[in-house]
């Protein structure tokens, strides 16, 4: 028998509602001959410090913003960079890279984010700045990071890559640290038909110096100043999302709505929900539940058709790549623990409501 299905995340559907005015865009571009640092670009990084309040800097994927982030502090060899072993590689790969040490503070089970009350035992005379990922789509506790990184001189990039337009205290996720890294690969809340990303930050002398380290260390073309990259937001990738800045409050508006009504369907299920704290406005890049027969759970719903993920299965403390800085199993016990519980489930602006019902009642016909 076949099944109608519900996708984990289907792309498709958007691209064809926006293939005309997209294209027309992409035209425009392609006929000006100008592809690296061109108008689009310029436009696109004015637009974004408008919605910021603060400078921003098209750079070439989310993972080389976090690179450019942190090599524009300083960090350097020896430095210790503080964050979670419960994300996506980029901000630790980045760290070490940079031959730097990743300091790992395990999450708040509740909200999948760094704990801040377990940030300041972590604290050295190494220690340079904290990576706060706002994972899933909500805010980190910003406030409460913000004051230990006062008290304690440290910088703060935020890795806003699952986070565009979530806010703590009715303020944007990447406008309160020092630094704000975003990602625009296609399966992000805002997103371009490759890979792109950008730098925000307050601070112009720090931006300054991400503006000069994308394009190979050079103020001024073929002199240079420092070692640098070649990490540029593209002007057609630039081009593209200015068509689609257009929508995304609609975009965020529809996740929103779909988040509700998981929340309200799912109600009464063993269960925990991404419910956010009062004052954070959750965009749900992911709607992602903990639940105890996890992995029974998802082949349930392959059986039936609902595509699920698994974000994340490993923490990073624990894999190869992590392996010389000498960290334990048991030693981040809700990363850990996460890892075992943790299911998404279909979440994307174009989910249609009917949809969402057959993926609440394929749950709530699971045998708990
Ligand atoms: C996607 C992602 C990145 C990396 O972004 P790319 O554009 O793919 O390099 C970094 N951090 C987090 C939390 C992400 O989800």
């Amino acid at each position: 028998m076949k099944h109608i299905g519900v996708p984990l995340f289907d792309l498709k559907r958007q691209n064809q509602e926006l293939a005309d005015e997209v294209m027309a865009r992409i035209k425009e571009v392609v006929v000006s001959g100008r592809f690296i640092l061109g108008d689009a670009v310029r436009e696109f990084e004015e637009k974004m410090s408008d919605y910021f309040g603060n400078q921003a800097v098209g750079v070439g994927s989310g993972t080389a913003a976090l690179y450019l982030a942190l090599k524009a502090c300083g960090v350097s060899r020896g430095d210790e960079i503080i964050t979670t072993p419960f994300t996506f590689i980029s901000p630790v790969e980045m760290i070490m890279s940079l031959g730097a040490r990743p300091v790992f503070v395990d999450i708040d089970p509740v909200t999948f984010n760094i704990n801040p009350s377990l940030i300041a035992e972590k604290i050295t005379d190494k220690t340079k700045a904290i990576v706060v990922v706002h994972l899933f789509g909500l805010s980190a506790d910003m406030p409460e990071i913000m004051e230990i990184a006062q008290n304690y001189k440290l910088y703060i990039i935020e890795d806003v890559a699952q986070a565009f337009g979530a806010k703590v205290k009715g303020k944007l996720c990447g406008s309160l640290g020092d630094l704000g890294c975003f990602s625009f690969f296609p399966t992000k809340i805002l997103s371009c038909y490759g890979d792109g990303g950008l730098v925000v930050s307050k601070d112009e002398q720090i931006l300054e110096r991400v503006r000069t380290l994308r394009i190979h260390g050079a103020k001024k073309k073929y002199y240079h100043d420092e070692v640098g990259f070649n990490s540029r937001l593209d002007e057609l990738q630039a081009a593209i999302l200015l068509v689609k800045l257009k929508y995304l409050d609609q975009w965020i508006g529809k996740r929103r709505k779909i988040a509700e009504m998981y929340l309200d369907g799912l109600e009464g299920l063993p269960v925990h929900f991404p419910v956010a704290p009062e004052d954070y406005f959750h965009v749900y890049h992911q709607f992602t539940i903990r639940v105890k027969p996890r992995d029974r759970l998802q082949s349930f719903m392959k059986e039936k058709g609902i595509g699920t993920a698994i974000y994340y299965p490993s923490p990073l403390h624990l894999q190869p790549v992590c392996r010389s800085l000498n960290y334990r199993l048991g030693e981040f016990p809700e990363s850990e623990k996460a890892c075992q519980e943790v299911m998404s489930l279909p979440m994307f602006p174009e989910l249609t409501p009917r949809e969402v019902e057959l993926v609440v009642s394929v749950l709530s016909s699971f045998d708990w």
